[in-house]
């Protein structure tokens, strides 16, 4: 549903991205390892042109991302408008949960769906509520984000990116900002959307999470796709690629 072919990106003369080609499965979950700074967020961004890659494509679902037309030289990034289009069909949750802080839990589930998605406030109001009971927080739909657990707050940030019933989902570390007891509730929400068939694309240093939920794990170094193989080969047996070895090495 995803194919990214010879993606590169550069932030000045530094190159981010290096001819990076990779494919996601429809219902597939993609696990995204790899040292600090080695292109993990970059790579995340460039699928929903966060970032304005240089060279290469990334299509969803045969639809290119982000630019108006390919053979155009240079090409021209598509107008505000039509990626927003775009964007809809992709969800995305990181690190930090970026809620709205003066609405309550429901109301930043509902928001999107009536300013983006154009529903009635009453039928965002229903969606947002199947959302939230979908994270387990239907009983904290009033509740504002600072009466709510970092983990409950990701939880409500999941349920607005599915409410939109994206075609894909993408998580930058959706964990590592929740203390370690609030970890779990979060990656066992995301097990469920796994579960249900929703194509995920998670950068992540939960080994477990990666080893145990994901289809394959794809290992990023310096900007470079070194290996993208299921979790059993990545972590099953000693990896052949000494950084591969090292990275994972930190975390026996
Ligand atoms: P981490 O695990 O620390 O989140 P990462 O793998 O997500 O790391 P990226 O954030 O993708 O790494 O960054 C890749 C490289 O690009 C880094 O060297 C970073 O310094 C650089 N970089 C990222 N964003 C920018 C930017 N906006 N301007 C300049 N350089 C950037
Ligand atoms: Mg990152």
């Amino acid at each position: 549903i995803i194919t990214v072919r010879n993606l590169s990106k550069y932030f000045d003369d530094f190159e981010a991205l290096r001819d990076i080609t990779l494919d996601v499965k429809r219902s597939e979950v993609l696990c995204l390892i790899g040292p600090s700074g080695s292109g993990k967020s970059t790579l995340l961004r460039c699928l929903n042109f966060l970032e304005q890659y240089d060279g290469g494509e990334v299509h969803l679902d045969g639809e290119l991302i982000g630019w108006q037309d390919i053979s155009h030289n240079p090409r021209k990034p598509l107008s505000g408008e039509a990626l927003r289009k775009q964007r809809q069909h992709i969800g995305m949750v990181f690190q930090h949960f970026h809620l709205w802080p003066h609405m309550s839990a429901l109301d930043n589930v509902a928001e999107a769906l009536t300013s983006v998605k154009k529903l009635s406030k009453k039928k965002a109001k229903e969606a947002a509520m199947a959302a939230l009971t979908k994270v387990h927080l239907e009983d904290k739909a009033e509740n504002y984000p600072a009466n709510l657990s970092g983990g409950q707050q990701q939880r409500v940030a999941i349920a607005r990116a599915i409410a939109m019933e994206p075609q894909v989902m993408l998580f930058d570390e959706p964990t590592s900002a929740l203390d370690p007891e609030l970890v779990g509730e979060v990656l066992s929400v995301m097990k469920d959307l796994a579960a249900e068939g929703m194509t995920m694309v998670v950068v992540t240093h939960e080994m477990g999470f990666a080893a145990h939920v994901a289809d394959r794990v794809a290992f990023l170094d310096s900007g470079r796709l070194v290996t993208c193989v299921p979790p059993e080969e990545m972590f099953g047996r000693e990896p052949d690629d000494a950084r591969v070895r090292s990275f994972l090495q930190t975390y026996r």
